[in-house]
């Protein structure tokens, strides 16, 4: 755990958040702006680690829910770290699956809080207890069937029902919510039938409600016992009983949402994939985000400086890829100097978004390639006279000599520069363990990968679940990334027809259809 900044005077503040249940979209407004200003979230297995993303990157992160490998902490010890860290003046953000009050404790933590004086607020959530069966297409009340709706633990062993309990819990028109109620799911539907409730009375049971990996038991109070028996299910699961969870009330909504239950990894740096992201996400999906190529400033600027003195020198600029533009404009503008430097160039662009980006510095390539791989470069200069011109190739540390070797082979006279340094980021614990977890499990649908080095970097972040990653169906941008996963021994590769993001999703949308 790493040490926040220290208390400027006065006690921090506590904000008890409701994470919601499960999508990561059903945060409040007022939740995400807590988690935006934190400098300390206390969180449990139930929160999406896309909503711990939404924490500043300095902010402690504290699992408190651990199941791989470390023990979970009681209660007194995470009411200790909220009063121990808020009086240190800190922003602390407890974020507690669905609402926090909704039998999560979130009662016991507030009265503790205001006992110590520290200040706090209450951001409720959405309850998995109205939200998971929505997402199966159960509304929790109907004005046909229920005038009452109500929520209960299994925790309580069913034996110890008294028979007033039983009657109120067996009245016809009311829906049953019941939460950590899988244990003991047979011995209380035996008592609701020993007291007269219909066989019949419809019961659905929804396991990570609203995630991709809800999953669904469906059945009456009679035919449960053995349906269970077949095909059991785990926490965290909540089962509803009565006439809403029958056939006739069901919502398909679900069926708008062709990527529903799929989970897709994009491995681009960050901010570069919000628009696929959206349209991913708005189609059902969970996107789960891990940059594994973080782009950097050349160790050596002096390459490109040159270049930069000598423009005038050379017959094309060639952009290899969108950062190379960005660097390289950024250099230029750095130099004190604008894109009149370039009047006397003509410029040629690799790629859609490569085209993209250098329009955005107002200038429009004068080239680019029929497809966008190395050989679709050299192809095109093919066609141009370059025997004797000299050519900037502008690129990050990491490509190949296909392109400068088949230039020069052309007879132009080729300077190569690095504008950039491609890494490997280093990923926050919370984002690769449960990325570990979801390869280890194959709970990835699709990993989707924007170079070679996207892929390769994935495979140095986990080499122990490299078999995993083989073996989940990838996307790659295209033939040369496509080459490179084919090579190292991916299964399923799939590849769009042409490197946009709307032919990336559409590759994507038919893929699971
Ligand atoms: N405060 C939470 C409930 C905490 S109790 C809320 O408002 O949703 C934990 C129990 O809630 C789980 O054992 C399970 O019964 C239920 N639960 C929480 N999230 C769920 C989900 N996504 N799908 C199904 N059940 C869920």
């Amino acid at each position: 755990m790493s040490q926040n900044k220290p208390c400027p005077g006065g006690p921090g503040h506590v904000y008890l958040v409701g994470a919601g249940p499960g999508d990561p979209g059903l945060i409040t407004v007022r939740g995400k702006q807590a988690l935006q200003k934190s400098d300390v979230v206390l969180y449990d297995h139930l929160a999406n680690p896309e909503l711990l993303a939404l924490a500043p990157d300095r902010a402690e992160r504290i699992d408190v829910g651990k199941e791989r490998g470390h023990p979970k902490l009681s209660q007194s010890e995470i009411e200790n770290i909220l009063i121990e860290r808020a009086s240190r003046g800190l922003t602390v953000v407890r974020l507690k699956g669905g609402d926090p009050f909704v039998f999560g404790r979130g009662g016991e933590e507030g009265l503790t809080l205001q006992k110590a004086g520290i200040p706090f607020t209450v951001i409720p959530g959405v309850t998995s207890v109205t939200a998971a069966p929505a997402y199966a297409g159960i509304p929790v009340s109907h004005r046909d069937t229920n005038s009452r709706i109500v929520i209960m633990t299994g925790h309580d062993d069913p034996e110890s029902l008294d028979p007033a309990t039983l009657d109120a819990l067996t009245l016809g028109n009311q829906t049953l919510v019941i939460l950590m109620g899988v244990e003991y799911f047979r011995k209380l539907s035996r008592k609701l039938l020993s007291h007269k409730m219909p066989p019949d009375t419809p019961v659905m049971m929804v396991r990570w409600g609203t995630t991709a990996s809800q999953d669904t038991r469906e059945g009456t109070l009679g035919t449960m016992e053995e349906i269970l028996s077949s095909h059991p299910i785990r926490p965290p699961s909540l089962i509803v009983v009565g006439k809403v969870a029958g056939n006739q009330y069901r919502l398909n909504w679900q069926n708008n949402r062709p990527l529903f239950r799929k989970r897709i990894l994009l491995t681009r740096e960050t901010g570069t994939q919000d628009g696929l992201s959206e349209a991913l996400t708005s189609a059902g999906a969970e996107v789960i985000h891990c940059p594994t190529i973080e782009i950097l400033p050349p160790d050596n600027l002096s390459e490109v400086d040159k270049a930069l003195e000598s423009l005038h020198e050379y017959g094309w600029i060639v952009f290899l890829s969108p950062n190379g533009v960005r660097h390289f404009m950024r250099r230029l503008r750095d130099a004190g100097r604008d894109i009149r430097a370039l009047a006397s160039n003509r410029i040629f662009v690799m790629g859609p978004a490569t085209h993209k980006a250098m329009s955005e510095f107002g200038v429009i390539p004068d080239g680019q390639p029929l497809e966008s791989h190395g050989n679709g470069v050299l192809e095109f200069f093919h066609s141009q006279s370059v025997q004797n011109r000299k050519i900037l190739l502008i690129r990050g540390d990491r490509g190949d000599g296909l392109i400068p070797d088949g230039l020069l082979s052309l007879g132009a006279r080729v300077t190569t520069v690095r504008c950039y340094s491609n890494r490997i980021p280093c990923l926050p614990e919370y984002l690769r363990d449960r990325i570990a977890m979801h390869l280890e499990e194959r709970s990835l649908d699709l990993l989707v990968f924007y170079s070679p080095s996207s892929y390769e970097n994935l495979l140095s972040l986990f080499p122990e679940q490299a078999d995993d990653i083989r073996h989940i169906p990838s996307l790659a941008i295209g033939p040369t990334t496509q080459a490179a996963l084919l090579k190292d021994g991916a299964t399923t590769v799939i590849v769009p027809g042409e490197p946009t993001e709307s032919a990336v999703e559409e590759t994507i949308l038919n893929h699971f259809s």
